[in-house]
């Protein structure tokens, strides 16, 4: 049942030097404390999970925690990606940097391109909070597995007639544990996952 960790979609990647470091540091802040909580982190077989990504200034690129990262408490910049853009028509994502990105560049790359202003998104893996938005009415994509067509689809579909900075957060029914928030800065984007977990811990 546990999805992760494989690459669905194809991939150019370049292996280059560390890049936008700036925005690399300001991710390690956030993913340190969603680590402490085992928010981001691996399975016991191995597979890590949960993933952070950036807009890079206006632009539709952005940068995101690399691929396999999870069971890792801090991240030096060598292990982020720049996801330079990604091609839905052709499902390829464009990738450089030290690292390739995490494995759900896509889903990431399909919540940026729902608004501009949308600066940052988090995904992390946790039953709980999974099993509690699903009973309590959060947005919710189908049935589908993480990182396909048919995801970025579902996606797009839950936002077509929501405001998605009023709905900044939703569960992936189709991907155990999986839930993502984004925002207008990353500071939102992790503030939101945190009033969650305040109604599920009341
Ligand atoms: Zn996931």
């Amino acid at each position: 049942m546990i999805d992760e960790g494989v690459v669905k979609y194809s991939l150019k990647y370049n292996q280059t030097d560390e890049i936008a470091v700036k925005e690399c540091k300001k991710i390690e802040n956030v993913r340190a404390r969603l680590f402490s909580l085992g928010l981001i982190g691996a399975y016991s077989d191995g597979v890590g999970f949960g993933n952070i990504s950036v807009r890079y200034k206006k632009k539709d690129s952005f940068v995101i925690t690399a691929t396999q990262t999870g069971e890792l408490p801090k991240l030096s910049p060598r292990y982020y990606s720049f996801v330079k853009k990604v091609d839905f028509k052709k499902f390829r994502t464009y990738a450089i940097g030290p690292s390739r990105p995490s494995s759900e560049a896509i889903t990431h790359a399909c919540i940026y391109s729902l608004d501009k202003d949308i600066k940052a998104v988090i995904h992390i893996h946790n039953e709980k909070i999974w099993d509690y938005m699903l009973k309590n009415d959060y947005l919710s994509t189908n049935d589908t597995p993480y990182g396909t067509p048919e995801m970025v689809e579902d996606v797009k579909n839950i936002y077509k007639n929501i405001d998605p900075f009023l709905n900044n957060a939703f569960v992936m029914k189709g991907h155990f544990e999986g839930i993502v928030t984004f925002g207008k800065s990353l500071k939102d984007a992790e503030k939101t996952l945190y009033e969650i977990i305040k109604k599920l811990l009341k």
